[in-house]
């Protein structure tokens, strides 16, 4: 069926100065070929905690995964030697980052590090290896790519890094490609591009694709399902069309409110009040109550409520959902 990940009750610590910080408390989702999760969320939400434990890179600050599983292609990734963990990454799962420019090794040109992955990964030899990074640079679309295969990072934009560091992430195929804020510190335009170029590489190679960003607006056009995350848990899942169309979850809904509009000129509406709670002091009850206009008293005790599904594909974690629910708050918004 196509099934790439499965990843289930995911539970991170960390051990922080103030105590455990509770990074992840309890996330499943699945990953299919071809298919796009978008996973939304302000900073500090677990985004890239999720991936970080996924990829098995979790180790500054010291973290711990002390429950759930990852599954890739049906064994568990958690606890896996690092020897097999290794060749796991760039061969089965890759990933890129928000920034090309400290991933990249200034020194070396950017052809010699991308021929690296086949040298090293594929026992390649140099010419052999440079052939394979001119054809990558070539496929991410990089203008030129045999002339500037010899050139330094610095030598190209911001976008034209980012696409480096595509191309070093799909190098060896892999099944799974996360992304997280890949084109957060690139203009609007570029950011498009990129958002096109990863759709491109998806659709030829049929990889799963996790986009891990705080701005719905980028993955808009992209994502197939999104999942929001607060306070380390999934509190929102369902069909993009679906989540921005009827939000069912307050925090989704500010979200959704907060996404700068082209008649604003780029300023926040309505951005959510108050801040993530701090993780080693999560507040009882909803996590989200704190700064939730429709929390009432159930909200403020007991366990958080469970991600329940509300309605086919849709999976929401809130008491008061169906305030929400089929209101289609948006709608008149969205339409102009
Ligand atoms: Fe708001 Fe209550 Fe729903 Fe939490 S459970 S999001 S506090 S309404
Ligand atoms: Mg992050």
């Amino acid at each position: 069926d196509g099934l790439l990940l499965d990843v289930e009750d995911l539970h991170v610590e960390f051990r922080t100065r103030d105590g455990l910080a509770r990074a992840i408390n309890g996330v499943s989702f699945e990953l299919r070929q071809d298919e796009t999760l978008a996973i939304l969320g302000e900073s500090g939400s677990g985004k890239s905690v999720t991936a970080q434990a996924i990829m098995g890179i979790l180790d500054t600050p010291p973290a711990f995964v002390t429950a759930g599983a990852v599954r890739y292609c049906g064994t568990d990734l958690i606890g896996l030697d690092e020897k097999v963990m290794r060749s796991v990454r760039g061969d089965e799962i890759a990933m890129i980052f928000q920034d090309a420019l400290s991933s990249l090794n200034p020194v070396f040109s950017v052809g010699w590090q991308i021929a690296e992955m086949f040298r090293v990964h594929r026992g390649m030899n140099r010419r052999d290896a440079e052939a394979e990074a001119i054809r990558l640079m070539e496929r991410v679309r990089i203008p030129g790519a045999r002339e500037r295969v010899h050139n330094y990072p610095h030598q190209f934009s911001g976008g034209m890094r980012q696409r480096i560091m595509i191309a070093m992430a799909i190098a060896l195929d892999p099944k799974v490609l996360i992304a997280d804020e890949p084109t957060t510190a690139l203009d609007v335009t570029v950011q498009a591009q990129i958002m096109d170029l990863l759709k491109e590489l998806q659709a030829d190679s049929h990889m799963g694709l996790i986009l891990i960003t705080h701005d719905l607006g980028v993955v808009a056009d992209v994502a197939d399902r999104i999942g929001v995350m607060y306070a380390g848990r999934l509190v929102e899942k369902a069909d993009v069309f679906d989540l921005y169309a009827d939000p069912a979850h307050p925090y989704t809904l500010g979200l959704l409110e907060s996404i700068p509009r082209l008649d604003q000129q780029g300023e926040r509406l309505n951005a959510i009040g108050g801040l993530p709670p701090n993780l080693t002091r999560i507040p009882a009850g909803c996590p989200f109550h704190p700064r939730c206009r429709f929390a009432t008293d159930i909200c403020r005790a007991g366990d958080p409520p469970p991600l329940l599904e509300v309605a086919p594909g849709r999976r929401v974690a809130c008491h008061h959902y169906d305030q929400l629910l089929g209101q289609h708050l948006l709608e008149t918004e969205r339409e102009r």
